[in-house]
């Protein structure tokens, strides 16, 4: 079977660090081209300065990954759906639900695949989570997601516009894990969000769940921690706690404790690449519309300016 033939939309952080090896580390993809308005691209793979002009004079391509600020992610995806490419959209999905679900019924319609991923989904201690909570009372759970902006995202002016999430964007991550290990669904009661008075993005925010069964989830998301850094999610249950520590990757249990090598963005392209074989499209946007609700239903407050 020939490779799927890939172009890297969106040559930032993300797309250097964990796409571009991901993607050469995997025998159903070949990278066929980069676009970024200003990166100056991969020696000896094709490169162009935006996706219009990729698509305009080459080389052919089969699928995207779209690497960028979700800002910009629908435009760029209606532009490939349009040509019958398939599409991998970066977390969050897009900056809006409603855009979302328009990419939805586009991919749909043209038959194209569009998967919306969740790389924490991937973190090796989030499936042996979600079976091991399948059977179990929820009682109650506690999200800590607190690190430091300063280190993980230096001059990132896009993360502080409207659509950029400011905190939610690695906080989104937290959620995409504990939508998919809780086994009900679970909704927002409450929420304060910290804003800085120069920022349209929250620098905190605290959170209160529930779950259908009335199980409380208290969400601590903070961007101001400096020091050791905390992803770390506790869940109560009546047979004892489980705890997912370092974004998924260390599993506590009653039983013991496994630490496993994380491998998410290998799982991730080998899920797009059944799913482009499969016909198939996967677009959960549960994650988004938890944190869509937060800025729905959250109280503001304004505090010290943020500057880099
Ligand atoms: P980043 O370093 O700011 O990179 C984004 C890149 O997108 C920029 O380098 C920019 O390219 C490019 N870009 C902007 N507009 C574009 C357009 N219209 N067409 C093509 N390229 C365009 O951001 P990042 O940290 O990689 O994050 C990107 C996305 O990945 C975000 O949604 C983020 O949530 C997600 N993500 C990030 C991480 C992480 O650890 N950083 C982890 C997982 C997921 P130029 O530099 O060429 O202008």
């Amino acid at each position: 079977m020939d490779p799927i033939r890939i172009a890297v939309i969106g040559m930032g952080k993300i797309a250097r660090d964990q796409h571009l090896p991901a993607i050469a580390g995997n025998a159903a993809f070949s990278l066929a081209a980069t676009v970024s308005p200003h990166d100056p691209g991969v020696a000896g793979i094709a490169h162009h300065k935006s996706l219009e002009v990729l698509l305009a004079e080459g080389p052919a391509v089969d699928a995207v990954a779209l690497c960028t600020p979700p800002q910009v992610r629908y435009d760029l995806a209606v532009q490939a759906l349009n040509r019958g490419i398939h599409v991998l959209l970066e977390k969050p999905p897009g900056a809006t639900l409603a855009e979302v679900a328009a990419l939805s019924a586009r991919a749909d319609k043209v038959g194209s695949t569009l998967f919306a991923a969740w790389h924490s989904r991937f973190a090796v201690g989030v499936a042996p989570a979600r079976a091991w909570l399948a059977e179990r009372r929820i009682d109650r759970v506690a999200i800590t997601w607190r690190e430091d902006v300063r280190v993980w995202h230096p001059g990132q002016a896009w993360i502080w516009e409207p659509g950029g999430l400011g905190v939610f964007d690695p906080g989104i991550n937290a959620l995409s894990i504990v939508s998919h290990i809780l086994p009900r669904p679970f909704f927002l009661k409450a929420a304060t969000l910290t804003l800085p008075s120069n920022r349209a993005a929250p620098i905190a925010a605290d959170m209160e769940f529930r779950d259908t069964t009335g199980a409380p989830i208290t969400m601590d998301l903070d961007w101001r921690q400096t020091g050791p850094q905390t992803w770390d999610i506790v869940v109560e249950t009546d047979a004892g706690t489980l705890k997912l520590s370092s974004g998924g990757a260390v599993l506590s249990l009653p039983s013991g404790t496994q630490h496993g090598e994380n491998h998410e963005y290998a799982e991730l392209y080998g899920r797009f690449a059944a799913l482009i074989r499969g016909g198939r499209s996967d677009v959960d946007t549960d994650p988004l519309r938890l944190v869509a609700d937060a800025f729905l239903r959250g109280r503001r407050e304004i505090t010290e300016a943020f500057n880099d």
